[in-house]
């Protein structure tokens, strides 16, 4: 059966207003026959998790307290947009009382946390999508609140489960077709699971795409939408260049590469379900329900100017290990790797010449005790407050003189630990971190991103 999933994140839902926005949104594409994954309301899942903490420091009267003005908001938007709330004013007080007596747990029973968390933190999304489900139901197409608990299934990594695609795969058909035969509109929180025997698991934070993504695959949809409050993915960061503009198509590895260095896209992993099944993503603006938006999927146009967008990261440090005698000595990148791991810090990028190593490190923490042992191999230097800049376009790959425009244009510019993926879809190199504006101006004024493209020729799939 042809259907489109609509995610909806936190901000789509944080209040009566965002509630209306979508129900016109669901409306306009019931004929599209959707199933709706919806996110906690906004915050709400933050306020969970604290109220957990409370609790396990041996507070839960203050950790229900510190809830008590998000359950109201519930409160609020049914009292705002329904004829009748009374039906929700009761399930948010029931999941109170159920709160209640799972903090007081976690406060007597610190080993069961894990478990515990997860079945508090749930409610998030379990109060939103039923609230949803009532919402749109006076509001147009007949809906239901369907428990995601009976659909996903994982195992027992509490915090960030993984599902057992076979058996969600089953239970997501047989408990959605039946309802969308009859022209219902399922609608099912994000994020959480249950594993077989029925424990709530949740599938890590921002855990809602990869429930949207699991759903679309089980049904094999033909859209993926997710729908948020920002206009799609941008060529570069809008808060470094006001006229960054809309990308109208991304391929999945583009998407993969910006959502590394920091674009605000989606997470790779969240979306594998649906690139494996090679359907589209659609990221949508809640805000702005007429335009475009960014399409993800796996056939792409080439973008005429090669270069689809401009990411970046700033805080970035830059550490050079310089050793004539042991480079290129067996096991010498093996030792540099080691150290690192040691202190559980996570590499960046990585260059080698003949006599050096450079790694860049986004997280600096553990920087001095790392260097230490790093001068026991050779000699090192430290530039703090650098940037990484990362080209991204499918079109660098077949494109010749893609790096030559991009060096060119910063020919007056510092620029260092110069990489290519092995995708072959970025160039990725260091700046000062004071030169990023400069930089990115100039790159997409050089690749003319501001400019409507005319999208001609197709990458095979
Ligand atoms: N509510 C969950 C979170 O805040 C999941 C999501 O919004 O995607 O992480
Ligand atoms: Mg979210």
């Amino acid at each position: 059966m042809a259907t489109t999933i609509m995610k909806f994140g936190g901000t789509c839902v944080e209040d009566a207003d965002a509630f209306r926005r979508v129900v016109d949104i669901v409306k306009s594409h019931a004929s599209s026959t959707p199933v709706i994954v919806v996110s906690a309301m906004s915050r709400v899942t933050d306020a969970l998790l604290n109220s957990v903490d409370l609790a396990a420091k041996g507070d839960p009267v203050t950790a229900l307290d510190s809830l008590v003005e998000h359950l109201q908001r519930h409160l609020d938007v049914a009292e705002a947009l329904m004829a009748d709330p009374l039906p929700i004013s009761d399930t948010v007080a029931a999941a109170r009382t159920e709160i209640a007596t799972l903090l007081n747990k976690v406060n007597e029973q610190q080993n069961s946390r894990p478990a515990l968390q997860d079945e508090i933190v749930s409610f998030g999304e379990r109060l939103s999508a039923d609230l949803l489900a009532s919402v749109i139901d006076e509001a147009g197409p007949r809906t239901q609140y369907v428990d995601s608990r009976r659909l996903i299934i994982t195992n027992r990594d509490h915090g960030r489960a993984e599902p057992i695609v076979d058996l969600t795969n089953e239970k997501t058909r047989s408990i959605l077709t039946p309802l969308l035969r009859e022209n219902v509109v399922p609608v099912c929180g994000g994020f959480i699971a249950a594993s077989v025997d029925g424990t709530t698991t949740t599938l890590g934070r921002g855990g809602s795409d990869y429930t949207a993504a699991i759903v679309a695959a089980a049904l094999n949809a033909n859209e993926l939408e997710i729908w948020t409050d920002v206009p799609g993915v941008l060529t570069a960061d809008p808060r470094v260049l006001p006229e960054a503009r809309t990308i109208p198509r991304l391929s999945y590895g583009e998407a993969a590469e910006l959502a590394f260095f920091g674009a605000k896209v989606l997470h790779p992993k969240t979306i594998q379900p649906a690139v494996e099944q090679n359907i589209p993503v659609h990221i949508c603006n809640a805000r702005s329900p007429e335009t475009e938006g960014t399409i993800v999927c796996r056939q792409t146009e080439v973008s005429p100017h090669s270069v689809k967008a401009i990411a970046h990261k700033t805080g970035i440090t830059l550490i050079q290990i310089t050793s004539a005698r042991m480079l290129g000595a067996h096991g010498f990148l093996h030792a540099i790797f080691e150290i690192f791991n040691r202190y559980r810090t996570e590499i960046d990028v990585v260059t080698t010449s003949e006599v050096s190593v450079s790694i860049s490190l986004d997280d600096a923490t553990a920087l001095p005790d790392i260097a230490n042992e790093l001068r026991r191999l050779g000699e090192v230097h430290i530039e703090r407050q650098r940037a990484i800049i990362c080209v991204v376009g499918e079109g660098l790959r077949g494109t010749p003189g893609v790096a030559a425009r991009v060096f060119g244009c910063l020919s007056d510019i510092n620029v260092s630990l110069i990489s290519q993926g092995a995708s072959r879809i970025n160039l990725t190199f260091v700046v000062e971190e004071e030169k990023v504006r400069e930089v990115i101006t100039r790159l997409h004024d050089a690749f003319l991103l501001s400019e409507t493209v005319q999208f001609a020729e197709k990458v095979p799939a």
